[in-house]
């Protein structure tokens, strides 16, 4: 999936092909809407990485988490303070390869080693449509997929994940399964962050998932972050790492470390208003964004939207209704099967039985360039004047 950036060109056939009636790929959650905006900041989170840096596999033997560099940490720690969704301070970090790492490094320090049957790992559909493929591929002993946390009524230990903001329905979360004593919860805040939805209270729970992947768009930079309760939990969750990976590019962590620091210094530096205030800068992106959606789907019965409650954010001191990553629609009675009929009008989205629900849900993603996001409205407006 490529661009449609004339400055940068980066994959000049699709960005010469990206016409009335090219395809649309709103698939995956790339997040290439923040794009543009660290353009406009130019050299602000360049930062030299001389040849005799990043030689040793460690970063500091006293942590913990022994590769983590302490500059990300920092940052880390310091971010979640600046925006009051977490609770950083006493918590161990772990950092990983993306957020979808840590999954499998907290399945793993969460499972106990010596059970005679695998742990049930379970999520309210609809449900990340990755955590089945995660936690299925290598076949493990140690767990196995469970399905649909509302439906899971066995006396067995379980491993609860709460996405929350949920991918991909967008929804506040919290668990559901009812044994709660056998339960263990892994809290995936990947899309925690004001530009999505109020941040009503700083999170606390056992082990929390984050990634600059959602939260400043860097997906390629592979980069998250756990937030650990319990310092055997992280020490597992570290020795997952070291096995898998023997720690995370420290050239990456310095990068996303400088990325964090300079967002940082805009929220407290820029004055309400400012475009370089970030998170004000991409509230507002998705508020026009959900604002034009909802303007074309208003009215029709083809397609329906979610509503989302409007919340205190502590952090922009006011209210707002969530502008989530991800739109989940719904089609309405004539359709069966939503994926395949956009697909006929040349979207591609994915269908809600990847994500435990039925063939009438499509998730869609709301965080791609504007020209594709243009297409999207104009290409339903058109399917909808069509159809009346
Ligand atoms: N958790 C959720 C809920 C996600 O939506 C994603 C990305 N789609 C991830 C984790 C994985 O993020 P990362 O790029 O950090 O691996």
């Amino acid at each position: 999936m490529c661009g449609t950036d004339k400055r940068s060109d980066p994959c000049p056939i699709i960005t010469k092909s990206l016409s009335s009636d090219s395809i649309i790929n709103l698939d995956h959650g790339d997040p290439t809407m923040y794009k543009e905006y660290w353009e406009r900041m130019g050299d602000k989170c360049s930062i030299t990485i001389t040849g005799w840096q990043s030689l040793s596999y460690f970063s500091n033997t006293s942590n913990i988490c022994w590769f983590l560099e302490p500059e990300f940490e920092k940052e880390v720690r310091r971010i979640h303070s600046v925006v009051g969704n977490a609770v950083a301070d006493h918590y161990h970090i772990v950092v990983g390869n993306g957020s979808s790492q840590l999954f499998q490094a907290a399945l793993y320090a969460l499972s106990p080693a010596n059970a005679l049957q695998p742990m049930n790992v379970v999520s309210a559909a609809p449900y990340y449509s990755s955590y089945p493929a995660l936690t299925e591929f290598l076949k493990s002993g140690l767990y196995k997929w469970a399905g649909d946390a509302c439906n899971f009524d066995k006396e067995e230990p379980y491993i609860e994940l709460v996405t929350s903001p949920n991918n991909p329905d967008g929804f506040i979360r919290e668990a559901v399964a009812n044994c709660r004593k056998l339960g263990k919860l892994v809290h995936d805040l990947a899309y925690y962050w004001p530009q999505y939805t109020a941040i009503t209270a700083p999170a606390d729970h056992d082990v929390m998932l984050f990634t600059v992947s959602k939260c400043t768009g860097h997906a390629g930079t592979r980069i998250g972050w756990a937030l650990v309760k319990d310092r055997e939990v992280a020490r597992k969750m570290t020795k997952f790492i070291e096995l898998n990976t023997i720690g995370v590019s420290k050239d990456s962590q310095l990068r996303a470390a400088k990325i964090l620091q300079v967002l940082s210094n805009c929220c407290e530096c820029a004055r309400p208003g400012e475009t370089e205030n970030f998170f004000e800068h991409f509230r507002g992106q998705m508020t026009e964004r959900w604002d034009r959606l909802r303007g074309v789907v208003k009215g029709s019965d083809l397609f329906s939207l979610p509503e989302y409650p409007v919340e205190f954010c502590n952090f922009f001191g006011d209210f707002f209704e969530a502008q989530p990553a991800f739109a989940w629609l719904k089609c309405g009675e004539e359709i069966e099967d939503c994926e395949s009929f956009l697909k006929n009008h040349k979207i591609i989205t994915r269908s809600g039985r990847h994500f435990g629900e039925n063939s009438k849900y499509v998730r869609i993603s709301m965080l791609d360039k504007d020209n594709t996001f243009n297409l999207l409205l104009q290409r339903m407006s058109t399917i909808i004047q069509n159809t009346h």
